[in-house]
């Protein structure tokens, strides 16, 4: 095994157990995944984040094919779909998160713009972020939905189900996807104010500041 390799499963861990002690992920929801040389990293089926264990996660082939490691995430097609669509992806974070999948289950979030640009860092972060119709989770027809917007988003939410993030490395889509969930937060806890939304020119200023 490379070094490259097993620093990566080291920081899977290391950001797992991290995001299942603040809440973002409970029980064995949510899935993470990282770009090697030579395939693909995922979270193993069934497996909470918060107790991940570095020899255990899945390694697949470029195909998604299971080389080695404990069986794969069902949702695999979700992390397919991002490194398949954007060769700058180099890591995909999966959360069922509270307010972003609370957004993703209302009636009037905007499909194609679900996390409003309210401040400056969701643009800079993760840039618009569309929604994806409802599929049961595994379903085969997700990864097509997901591949079609992939590349002209970083991110999309899945409705009724939760966020999916990519980023140029495993740390960077782990960081988009926090600040996802945190200005979703926002976004509900200012639902019914008069919101002050940054003007479309800002948003396409900040969107040059993007490296995702
Ligand atoms: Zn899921």
């Amino acid at each position: 095994m490379t070094l490259e390799e097993q620093q990566l499963r080291d920081e899977i861990c290391r950001w797992g157990r991290s995001l299942f002690k603040r809440g973002y992920t409970a029980g064995s929801s949510g899935n993470l995944s990282a770009r090697l040389s030579d395939g693909f990293l995922v979270t193993p089926t069934n497996s909470c984040l918060g107790y991940l264990e570095a020899s255990k996660l899945t390694k697949l082939d470029w195909n998604g094919v299971a080389v080695s490691g404990d069986a794969p995430t069902k949702e695999i097609p979700l992390h397919m779909a991002f490194y398949e669509s954007r060769s700058q992806a180099a890591g995909v974070v999966h959360l069922h998160s509270t307010y972003a999948t609370a957004l993703s289950c209302l009636e009037d979030t905007d499909p194609e713009d679900t996390i409003p640009p309210i401040t400056p860092y969701i643009v800079m972060r993760v840039g618009r972020v569309p929604l994806i119709p409802y599929t049961h989770p595994g379903s085969a027809d997700t990864g097509a939905l997901v591949r079609a917007r992939a590349p002209d988003h970083a991110a999309v939410l899945l409705a009724n189900h939760g966020p999916v993030v990519s980023g140029r490395s495993f740390r960077d889509a782990v960081f988009a996807a926090e600040e996802l969930e945190e200005t979703a937060k926002l976004v509900l806890l200012t639902r019914n104010m008069s919101v002050r939304r940054l003007s479309d020119d800002l948003v396409a200023e900040l969107n040059q500041r993007r490296k995702s």
